[in-house]
């Protein structure tokens, strides 16, 4: 067979592989290759759904906190390149019982890093949120820095950039199987093969069929998005309804305002069973399961009509603790960037920039358990899948 010669070839142009192929594409002499299995800017992978939340204020504490800021910065950048709107900074509201564990932790990290915010009371948030029906006892807090990502719009402009940058990106193409050899990287394709210096793998929740030595560490969780329709969607516009988390009793609701006008995203999950391959997960949700979510839905927010207008079932690759991957082989010749765990939208920007800097042999301000190595250790120890999202 064939070997067509590039210097990187990345697999996989969704989040990860878009944002790294516009990081790649920007340093000077690199011949860069893009290969995706779908066309560009599909409906499959973990990144579709309209919006995605960003926050800075994380549950998980400080791990993220840096690597969100940096992004935020890159957010910004991709939009004036792009001169498309890909962030809308219009807050995100945690709102939860007093005293609630991760609102605890999250208002811990604000005031760790300095981040803009805001603490409300029940009376305040009835006051300035009558969107959401607020139980005694509730309290939020207003991450400034927080907002909506519109996913599919920030993958299609970095794809853009990528290719305007002179990066080659070749849809409908499915990856087959990679190989390291002494003198570089073959990766087969449908449509031939390539031999690389380096190869990236960022194929989600597929990576496990190319990385077989991910199958341990991998699970996929299903993650289901419903919208609905309230009777006055201004309230719900981004100008008046930031981002949101909410947790009622262990009801945990996330959602977005009303980009399209008319509905808005409120998300709950069922207990959905943990997958190995997407080809395995749903494509629906349950007419009980549709049922149960708008009767809450139409509990938590004024109101709404309790019936979903859209609704979407989705998978994301998860580790245990929700930590992703990334890795750079003993050989230099494969970085994987995987196991993103539902909240890894928000700073895919930061991972590309450190696919593009391990590729060039260059460090990066990586968390040293997100390698590889460390992460298998880890793997051991750690308790069962958790889920979650955003
Ligand atoms: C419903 C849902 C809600 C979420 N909410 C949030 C949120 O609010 N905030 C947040 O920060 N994060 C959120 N997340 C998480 C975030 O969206 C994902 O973690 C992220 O999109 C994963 O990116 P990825 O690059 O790993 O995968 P993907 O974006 O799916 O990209 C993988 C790509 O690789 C391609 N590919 C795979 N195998 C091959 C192959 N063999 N050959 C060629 N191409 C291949 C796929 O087609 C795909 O395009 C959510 C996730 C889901 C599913």
């Amino acid at each position: 067979m064939d070997l067509q010669k590039t210097d990187v070839v990345v697999i996989g142009a969704g989040t990860v592989g878009s944002m790294a192929l516009w990081q790649l594409s920007r340093r000077e002499g690199l011949d860069v290759v893009g290969i995706e299995q779908y066309g560009r800017v599909h409906s499959h992978g973990s990144y579709a759904g309209e919006s995605r939340v960003f926050r800075t204020a994380v549950h998980e504490g400080g791990t993220y906190v840096r690597m969100i800021q940096r992004s935020r910065d890159l957010w910004r950048q991709l939009e004036r390149e792009s001169g498309r709107d890909i962030y809308a900074e219009v807050g995100c509201l945690s709102i939860a019982p007093e005293g609630f564990p991760d609102l605890e932790t999250a208002i811990g990290t604000v005031r760790e890093f300095g981040i803009p915010h805001r603490l409300l009371s029940t009376e305040e948030l009835r006051k300035e949120y009558p969107q959401h029906r607020i139980n005694d006892g509730d309290v939020a807090l207003l991450d400034e820095h927080g907002g909506g990502l519109r996913p599919e719009v920030a993958v299609m402009s970095a794809l853009d950039l990528a290719e305007a940058n002179g990066a080659r990106l070749f849809f409908n193409t499915p990856v087959l199987d990679i190989e390291e050899r002494p003198n570089g990287v073959v990766v087969r394709t449908t449509q031939g093969a390539w031999l690389a210096d380096t190869a990236v793998v960022a194929s989600g929740s597929w990576s496990t069929r190319l990385s077989p030595e991910l199958n341990d560490l991998l699970r996929l969780q299903v993650l289901g998005l419903t919208w609905f329709m309230p009777r006055d969607p201004a309230a719900f516009a981004p100008e008046r309804f930031p981002a949101f988390l909410r947790d009622v009793g262990s009801v945990h609701f996330f959602g977005a305002p009303s980009f399209d006008g008319y509905a808005f995203k409120a998300c709950t999950n069922p207990e959905w069973p943990v997958y190995r391959d997407p080809a395995d997960v749903p494509a629906s949700h349950t007419r009980e399961e549709l049922i149960k979510i708008g009767q809450r839905a139409a509990e938590l927010f004024e109101g709404v009509n309790p019936e979903p207008v859209r609704q979407s079932v989705h998978h994301c690759a998860y580790t245990p603790d929700r930590l992703p991957v990334v890795d750079r082989s003993a050989s230099g010749r494969v970085v994987t960037i995987a196991g993103l765990s539902g909240h890894g939208f928000k700073f895919s920007p930061q991972l590309g920039e450190w696919a593009a800097q391990l590729v060039a042999g260059e460090g990066t301000t990586a968390d040293p358990r997100f390698a590889l190595p460390e992460r298998m250790r880890a793997l051991a120890e750690l308790g069962p899948y958790t889920g979650g999202g955003h």
